[in-house]
């Protein structure tokens, strides 16, 4: 059997029942087999024992051990909370566990009985205490034990899987147990061949390991077998998908008169990496199969302005042309450049957002619909249900990487086999882009538009921060602005991160009480934020104070000083972005990356490669290398696909072998009839 065949309604497990399958089904699982193929977000290791005060809070490994409770009492408004004081049987180290609203504890636990103790127990003041603990009674008569340290410890590893309604983690592992028991001798998917050439465990067991692994061992290769499997049919997929052949006319590979105009109207010569872009694209747009280019270019790079003229190209064709942005800001934004750069060209531009009711949401659409309107801006709102395009032939994506793979889909249904531009200024490093995409094409500008200067920055510590509020000072007495950054909004009263909030009385108040700022958040009402962006874009205010919402494609030229505060808090990535933001003109521009003093070395290598380069690929690059916390690349939220045991970025090298291999078995066996790929046609019809 393979897992796609165990189709068994998993309502005929013992203990599901009705509610309990709708829950599941918010997971998408109905069946033994998608039971099966759940995925544990993680692992709790109950394997060894871990005393309390001996755990290493930082890597959030959990204290695993048998203790005695000395005392539960009750406490807080209603006695809703129950505190209990416990005891570990071997170091004797004690601990404080806080069960809030847990009130069935102070009838459950009691003094002198023993527990098996497995919580997150963090240090609090001169003591340890836990708010997250399980605690179960080591037996019945566990009162009359004289000496539990005899007791096995070993509870395994166990899986943790995301949660819905009211599943809880006991009945999931519960449910897979029984599904596991029930799907005995699951087929590879792989041929033999390759089993062996690496080493693969089973599917089988690496199924039952993925689940209730019997060590960490284990539990890797698990891992790499399932992952292997997992690119291996990514990238068969990939290469035997055909290009999208072109049934409707082509977009002639010629340049009007209306676009020579528009290029010559611009203030400034593309540069040739434009030009070069440029004509990549109407050469794909004049070819017999749809276009499906990746435009990838680091921030201000003039990628934007290569939209706006293909999408030119495409009118002059009679082409309709949906350009679609990440955030409703960046729409806006998008919508105002382009009503201003086509109004001469006769272009119609229209914006469409999800807030657009009623009847002027109707005439907009009438008008769509009667191919009145050429050029369509907006957020993912482009391809609601009721939007429907007379001719829709060309679509850009901006910033592509936020948009899911549905989306994209949804939209090109819209048209007819529309061409279709993405655009990144998160580059995809060579070594991906190669493997992940099969019949993509990617077109890359590296140079900046001439005349830019490198954006020059600098790494602040405490002990520099008041040169850097100077120099941001001396910049805005020259007539130029600046933004300021803060990973957060406001101060919970817990940590020192200095907050939007009140650094921007700080700086209004101490450091330029005569320049003029504004604050802008991500809470604000979106008419809000697009009023201050507007009057920064106009130059009514110095500056900005901020968290991420500038992060991506917001463009104000004057604009030189960038300042990140807490910058080790952010991914290289999103730094690059931000830096991105100044540097767009011909000005001096400057990043003043700003950091604590509780730095890791980490934290301060990783801002070491954004002071030494200025280019994006390095750094994602880079970024790849050096993992630290947290999301780096964006690469693996990216919705460019969705992979459940591969890692997008530590399984590369496995990615390439897995093309290979790909590779190999087409050039070989293009009808995969031999025996040893029998498996690979079976599982490929099953897909279907
Ligand atoms: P991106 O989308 O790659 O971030 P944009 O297209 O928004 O970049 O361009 C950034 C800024 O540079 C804009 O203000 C744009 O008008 C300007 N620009 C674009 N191309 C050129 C060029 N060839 N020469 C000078 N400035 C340019
Ligand atoms: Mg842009």
């Amino acid at each position: 059997m393979f897992v796609c065949e165990l189709t068994q309604d998993i309502k005929t497990l013992t203990g599901v029942g009705k509610k309990t399958r709708e829950d599941y089904g918010n997971l998408g699982v109905s069946t033994i087999g998608d039971l099966i193929s759940m995925t544990p977000k993680g692992y709790e290791d109950r394997s060894h024992r871990v005393c309390i005060g001996h755990q290493n809070d930082s890597d959030g490994t959990w204290t695993n051990t048998f203790v005695r409770a000395e005392s539960v009492s009750e406490f807080g408004p209603g006695r809703k909370n129950v505190k209990i004081i416990v005891r570990d049987t071997e170091n004797n180290q004690k601990a404080f566990l806080m069960g809030f609203n847990r009130t069935f504890l102070a009838k459950s636990v009691f003094p002198g009985c023993y527990y098996h103790l497995y919580a997150n127990v963090v240090p609090y003041g001169t003591g340890l205490t836990s708010s997250q603990f399980e605690l179960k009674p080591v037996r019945e008569d566990s009162i009359l034990l004289s000496n539990v340290g005899d007791l096995e410890l070993n509870q395994g590893i166990l899986p943790v899987y995301s949660l819905s309604g009211g599943l809880t983690q006991k009945t999931i592992r519960r449910d897979v147990k029984a599904a596991l028991a029930l799907a005995q001798g699951i087929d590879d998917e792989l041929p033999q061949s390759l089993i062996a050439k690496y080493k693969l465990i089973s599917l089988d067991q690496a199924l039952r390991e993925i689940h209730f692994p019997t060590s960490e061992k284990a539990l890797k290769e698990a891992r790499r077998a399932l992952a292997f499997r997992e690119v291996f049919y990514l990238q068969l997929e990939t290469k035997r998908r055909p290009p999208v052949e072109r049934k409707r006319k082509a977009i002639e590979n010629r340049v009007y008169a209306a676009e020579t105009r528009f290029v010559e109207s611009l203030p400034f010569e593309l540069t040739d990496d434009q030009k070069k872009v440029l004509s990549e694209i109407r050469q794909d747009m004049s070819g017999p199969e749809s276009m499906n280019r990746l435009l990838q270019g680091d921030v201000g790079s003039g990628k934007t302005l290569v939209a706006w003229v293909s999408a030119l190209h495409a009118i002059c064709n009679g082409a309709q042309v949906a350009f679609m942005a990440p955030t409703e800001l960046l729409a806006r934004q998008h919508a105002q450049v382009a009503d201003a750069l086509f109004r001469d060209c006769g272009v119609t531009v229209a914006f469409l957002n999800g807030e657009v009711h009623g009847r002027p949401r109707q005439a907009l659409l009438d008008q769509l619909k009667a191919g009145n309107i050429d050029l369509l801006i907006g957020t993912h709102a482009l391809f609601s249900k009721d939007v429907v395009y007379r001719n829709l032939r060309y679509v850009i994506i901006d910033e592509q990487h936020r948009f899911g793979v549905e989306q994209r889909q949804a939209l090109l249904e819209k048209g007819i086999e529309p061409d279709v531009l993405l655009m990144t200024a998160t580059p995809i490093p060579r070594t991906l882009a190669l493997t992940v995409f099969g019949n993509l094409n990617v077109s890359t500008i590296r140079t900046m538009p001439k005349g830019r200067l490198p954006i020059i920055t600098y790494l602040v510590d405490d002990s520099k921060r008041d040169r850097m509020y100077q120099a941001v000072g001396v910049e805005m007495q020259r007539g130029h602005q600046a933004y300021f950054v803060y990973p957060r909004i406001d101060d919970e009263g817990n940590s020192d991160l200095r907050d939007v909030q009140t650094m921007y009385e700080f700086l209004s108040t101490q450091k330029y009480p005569s320049f003029k700022g504004a604050l802008i958040h991500s809470r604000l009402p979106e008419e809000d934020k697009i009023a201050i962006l507007n009057d920064f874009a106009a130059g009514k205010i110095n500056y900005l104070v901020s968290t991420s919402v500038v992060e991506v494609g917001i463009d104000v030229p004057n604009a030189t000083c960038m300042v990140v505060e807490h910058s080790e808090n952010f991914g290289l990535s999103a730094l690059h972005q931000l830096r991105g933001r100044v540097g767009r003109s011909s000005l001096q521009s400057w990043c003043f990356l700003a950091f604590e003093k509780n730095i890791t070395e980490d934290g301060k290598k990783r801002l070491s490669v954004l002071h030494r380069t200025n280019d994006g690929f390095e750094i994602a690059e880079e970024d790849l290398k050096i993992r630290g916390p947290g999301e780096l690349s964006g690469l693996r939220q990216s919705g460019f696909m969705h992979l459940k045991y591969a890692d997008l970025e530590k399984d590369v090298s496995m990615m390439s072998t897995a093309r290979d291999e790909v590779d190999s078995i087409l050039a070989k066996d293009p009808g995969l009839i031999s025996l040893d790929n029998a498996v690979i046609r079976k599982v490929l019809s099953l897909q279907k």
